[in-house]
């Protein structure tokens, strides 16, 4: 074993896998990537249902290797965060370590290798496994009795289905979250007939996105100005947040800002139908760009609001007997957020796999590693900043505290696990923090874990970098597995 080359293998080529492989290229080591689909993007290769954007600012959605002078607006269209993904993959040179069409289903660690399994029945082994899976990766569908009896297309919005032509189609949107406001507002203001069911109202960002100047897009050009943007955006990012994390005036500003979107609404019922009853924040927030309050005043756009009680062919039944006629259904109803890696099995140190490690409840090591699980990494694993870092700035962290650690590991001749001492440490420091935060305000999200604890990172963005920085060796593991390099 001693003369086999040290390799790193990743599952995803998504932003996290794309961000792991060039850091891995650039430090010379062996890897490869695998991944399920033909293409790399993840979520911004799966969801391409009209009216998605991204809910950051397009430069906060950016590789820290790979600048985008040229975003066409504030907060870009998924299709042109796609497209810049793929650049970023070809720039790079990433797609020659990329295995398309190769999903790992079986992960285990024996002898001090990871042994993977492929789907189509190939083989590989790594020194460090990293799962670069996704956290909103795996469609969620509701259990409503009648699902398969639909006549017309029915689909997940993660799949959308561009064959089917808008016009003349009475379409039915099940779900209130983030998807669900994009898709009725875009099918709305397209003119469709379009019914949006919800169970719960949200809280939504009515925000403006325009259209970068040439001016603007010159500027970043300019290396000073570039610095300085990047340094506005720091600032900005640490400080926006705050009113996440403790009750006060930001947080009741806020609470009355949003609360003012919904003066536009004329109807007192609809106005009441879509007022949120919990706090601003405790789930995450979608955001609309054309307007979605006044998209839901136009004739042909409806809220229907309750439990359905069943899906029929030509339509839905509501639990209070009203009946609803549907030619197109639309399942925006997220995620399984907690799945993580899986339904990949895995099994780390004494044949333990990762769903009995987290049968009770969910954990993490930073949201990157768990004990029991040695040279095995997750990049935005449980309780990552999935609502407060912008995604590809919480994987700088992540990543630079990884290779860190696997630096440490080859010196050694070993594989690195953190303890469970620091692991309970970690997640009794992340317990103690989220009382006041906006995520326990008596709503129920996709980030709540099994024990009505949400399963996000609850500080502010510096704290993630402060704690990625200072992690110390002592928290961690090291198992003699092959010569020191
Ligand atoms: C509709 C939607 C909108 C979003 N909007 C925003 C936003 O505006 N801002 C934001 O910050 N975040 C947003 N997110 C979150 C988004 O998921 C992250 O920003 C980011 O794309 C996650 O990247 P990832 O690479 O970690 O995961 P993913 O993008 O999910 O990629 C995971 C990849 O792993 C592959 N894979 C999974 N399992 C295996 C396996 N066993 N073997 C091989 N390959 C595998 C998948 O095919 C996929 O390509 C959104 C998510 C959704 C669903």
């Amino acid at each position: 074993m001693a003369d086999r080359k040290f390799r790193v293998v990743v599952a995803g080529a998504g932003v996290s896998g794309l961000f792991m492989a060039e850091t891995l290229k650039r430090a010379g080591l062996d890897f490869a990537v695998y991944e399920k689909a033909a293409e790399v993007g993840g979520t911004w290769r799966d969801n391409t249902f009209p009216g998605l954007f991204v809910d950051v600012l397009s430069r906060q959605y950016e590789f820290p290797f790979q600048p985008n002078y040229d975003w066409s607006r504030k907060y870009a269209p998924a299709s042109e965060i796609w497209a810049y993904i793929k650049k970023v993959a070809h720039d790079r040179g990433l797609r020659k370590f990329i295995r398309f069409n190769e999903e790992i289903v079986r992960a285990r660690f024996t002898d001090g290798i990871w042994h993977l399994d492929t789907a189509k029945g190939n083989r590989d082994v790594a020194d460090v496994f990293i799962c670069a899976t996704g956290f909103l990766h795996k469609p969620l569908f509701p259990d409503i009795a009648g699902r398969e009896s639909f006549a017309g297309p029915a689909f997940h919005s993660a799949h959308w289905d561009h064959g089917v032509p808008y016009d003349g189609k009475r379409w039915g949107v099940i779900g209130s979250g983030a998807s669900g406001v994009q898709i009725t507002e875009a099918l709305a203001w397209a003119g469709c007939e379009v019914t949006q069911f919800i169970r719960r109202a949200q809280w939504v960002h009515i925000r403006e996105n325009p259209h970068s100047t040439w001016k603007e897009r010159l500027k970043l050009r300019l290396p000073f100005a570039y610095r300085r943007e990047q340094r506005r955006l720091w600032q900005f990012i640490n400080e926006f947040d705050r009113w996440r994390l403790e009750p006060g005036a930001a947080r009741d500003a806020m609470e009355e800002e949003y609360r003012s979107y919904l003066d536009c609404i004329k109807d007192p019922e609809l106005k009441r139908k879509l007022t949120p009853d919990y706090n601003l924040g405790c789930t995450r927030i979608p955001k609309s760009d054309k307007n979605y309050y006044a998209a839901v005043q136009l004739p042909n756009a409806h809220i229907v609001k309750g439990e359905i009680a069943t899906i029929v062919p030509d339509g839905v039944v509501m639990a209070d007997g009203t009946e609803v006629d549907l030619d197109v259904l639309v399942y925006a109803t997220g995620f399984d957020a907690h799945a993580y890696m899986r339904p990949m099995q895995v099994t780390g140190l004494n044949g333990t796999t990762i769903d009995e490690a987290w049968r009770e409840k969910i954990y993490s090591y930073g949201g990157i590693a768990l004990p029991g699980f040695p040279n095995l990494f997750m990049l935005y694993g449980p309780f990552a900043p999935v609502n407060n870092v912008p995604v590809p700035l919480g994987l700088d962290q992540e990543i630079g505290c990884i290779m860190r650690l696997i630096a440490e590991a080859r010196a050694r001749g070993a594989a690195v696990a953190p303890t469970v001492e620091a692991t309970e440490k970690f997640m009794a420091r992340l317990g103690a923090a989220f009382p006041g935060t906006v995520w326990v305000g008596g709503c129920k999200n996709w980030y709540t874990g099994d024990e009505g604890v949400p399963v996000l990172w609850p500080f502010p963005q510096s704290e993630h970098k402060a704690f990625f920085e200072g992690v110390p060796a002592e928290d961690f593991r090291f198992i003699p597995t092959r010569p020191p390099d």
